[in-house]
Parts: C-alpha cells; sequence; structure tokens
C-alpha cells in the first residue's frame, strides 16, 4: 500500500451507558504518525493502555457536550501531565468548548505541565494537518453537535516509467523530480528540450475519506457535499428498528437510517457504533442496515481496528 498507513481504533462503542464489554464512544485514528482521538469517554485510558497506542495524543475532537462523550478527558490529561507532557494540546469541539476546557482547568488540582487550548467549530469548520484536513458538520442531536470528516489530500497519478524512458529521461534522480512535479531539462544547447511532469504523470488519484457522525438523527441529506464517498462512514446506530420511535424522539439513527446514509452518501464501508446497551449484541443492526445498503457493514468490538485502504488498491 503506498502513503501513510490509516488506521481507526475502536475504544468505545457502547451507547450513552457503557456495558460491561463496551465502552462510552472513543475513536482513535492513527494516520502515519499521528494520533488523533474522536471523543474521549470514560474508560478511554485503560482501552488505549489495552490498545498499546500509548499517550502521545495531537489532537482531540469532541463531538457534543453529553457526558459518554468528554468524561474520559480528566483523567487523561492529568496522566500526560504525570507523564512530562509539555507539547500544547488543543481540544475542539461544538459550541461549550471553551466553558468545557475552562471547567478542566479549574477543577484539576493537578500541575498541568502544558497548555490547553480551545478551539469552537461549526459547520464547515476545517482544521488542517499535514496530508490531510478534518472538516466539521452539524449533527442533529437536539443541542450543538458536530460529526468530522478526515480527508487526505489527492495523491499524484501513477508515474509511466515507460513513457519517460521513451521520452529519453534516463533511469535516475530525474524520476524522482518528475514525480515531485518539476520540469526537467535534457540536452544541451540547441538540442535542449523540456520534459513536463504532466507527460509521464497520471491523473491525481483522491486520497482516504473517514466520516464520523458522533451522536444525530438521520442526517444525510444536509452532508451529501462534503461527505459523499467516504472509505469509512462510522455512524450512530443505537437502535435497531423496532425502537425507531425511540431513536426520533431521543435524537439518535437507528441501524437501517445508518443504512440508508452509506447508500446516500456512497460509502465504502459502514461502521455501526453507540450500540444501545439495552442490545446482546449487533446483529438485528447489521441485518437492518443490509436491508439498505449492500456495501460492507461492520459492527466492531471494543479495540477492533480497521486498517483503511485505498480504493484503488484493492
Ligand atoms: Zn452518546
Ligand atoms: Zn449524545
Amino acid at each position: 500500500m503506498s502513503g501513510e498507513t490509516l488506521q481507526v481504533y475502536f475504544l468505545g462503542t457502547a451507547g450513552a451507558l457503557p456495558t460491561p464489554v463496551r465502552n462510552p464512544s472513543c475513536i482513535m485514528i492513527r494516520r502515519g504518525s499521528d494520533t488523533l482521538l474522536f471523543d474521549c469517554g470514560e474508560g478511554a485510558q485503560q482501552q488505549m493502555m489495552r490498545s498499546r497506542c500509548g499517550f502521545i495524543v495531537n489532537a482531540v475532537f469532541i463531538s457534543h457536550w453529553h457526558a459518554d462523550h468528554f468524561l474520559g478527558l480528566f483523567g487523561l490529561i492529568q496522566t500526560m501531565s504525570f507523564n512530562g507532557r509539555t507539547e500544547p494540546l488543543t481540544i475542539y469541539g461544538p459550541e461549550w468548548v471553551h466553558e468545557f476546557v475552562t471547567i478542566l482547568r479549574q477543577v484539576a488540582r493537578f500541575n498541568l505541565k502544558f497548555s490547553l487550548e480551545s478551539v469552537e467549530l461549526v459547520q464547515g469548520s476545517w482544521v488542517r494537518f499535514d496530508g490531510y484536513t478534518i472538516t466539521a458538520f452539524a449533527a442533529r442531536h437536539g443541542l450543538p453537535a458536530l460529526g468530522y470528516i478526515l480527508e487526505e489530500d489527492p495523491r499524484p497519478g501513477r508515474f509511466n516509467r515507460e513513457r519517460a524512458i521513451e521520452l529519453g529521461v534516463p533511469p535516475g534522480p530525474l524520476f524522482g523530480r518528475l514525480q515531485r512535479g518539476e520540469i526537467i531539462r535534457l540536452g544541451t544547447g540547441d538540442e535542449v528540450r523540456e520534459i513536463r511532469p504532466e507527460q509521464v504523470m497520471g491523473v491525481s488519484r483522491p486520497g482516504r475519506k473517514i466520516v464520523y457522525t458522533g451522536d444525530t438523527r438521520a442526517n444525510y441529506m444536509s452532508i451529501r457535499e462534503i461527505a459523499s464517498d467516504a472509505d469509512l462512514l462510522i455512524h450512530d446506530a443505537t437502535y435497531d428498528e423496532t425502537e425507531a420511535e425511540r431513536g426520533a424522539e431521543f435524537y439518535h439513527a437507528t441501524a437501517a437510517q445508518a443504512g440508508e446514509a452509506a447508500s446516500v452518501l456512497n460509502a465504502r464501508i459502514l461502521v455501526l457504533v453507540h450500540t444501545s446497551s439495552r442490545y446482546p449484541d449487533a446483529q438485528a443492526h447489521i441485518g437492518d442496515a443490509t436491508k439498505k445498503f449492500s456495501g460492507s457493514i461492520i459492527a466492531p468490538n471494543d479495540l477492533d481496528v480497521v486498517e483503511v485502504g485505498f480504493r484503488d488498491e484493492i
């Protein structure tokens, strides 16, 4: 596989209530050497230990201020401080993120050794990282709530080695310069001619894309423009179809609605999370989603890891 590794760790897949085998919401995405947390429910630290991920987190994105999505931050920040972290940590989130971080600083009666920043995001806000962007979108959850999209930059097209040789480019460093987008010159004097990268590079290829809805009612029509064509659509699937009314009442989606979203948004793989504690397993959820979506569907257990590959390499 070309490009950076991209792995999604499902550290907490429970709904609002944890169960003996499911922790509240927490998803860790590791891309190359970056580690991002999306929500940080209670017990996140132990899940990180069980996953052998360590506590070096570059940024935290909270979907909304329900306790099952943020309570783990208090302990995690203390541990980071004990571990001698000095790099600032930014917590991104919807409205009230500044209040949350202020409270966190006020109640933490330990010597916080690094700077804790807060950044409020709204629909369409984006945060740039090296090689990818995180974009926020509004969720429908009865309070300010966000979903997040991780989208990699497009990759350069494939290098056409045969074509380069045909054009007289000798194998070696000049190949690399063309691949990096440089124009090169061959020959001397009156014989000099230019070879341009577009003569030997194919069309650029899309990077990978992960969409995490956070807690939400069925939401897909309003996010079609920005959330389509995800490799992984991680969707609220709190209820199965027998509890559809409850889902609408409490601003959550059913697995069938998650399936509809995956279909409308042309996702490659649908991931069902935030499973209510009333269900012993997610079999009915997968069955419901299958009726609406013909792609791959998974309902991860806590600590499952999904490696995301490029669409054109599978
Ligand atoms: Zn929740
Ligand atoms: Zn919630």
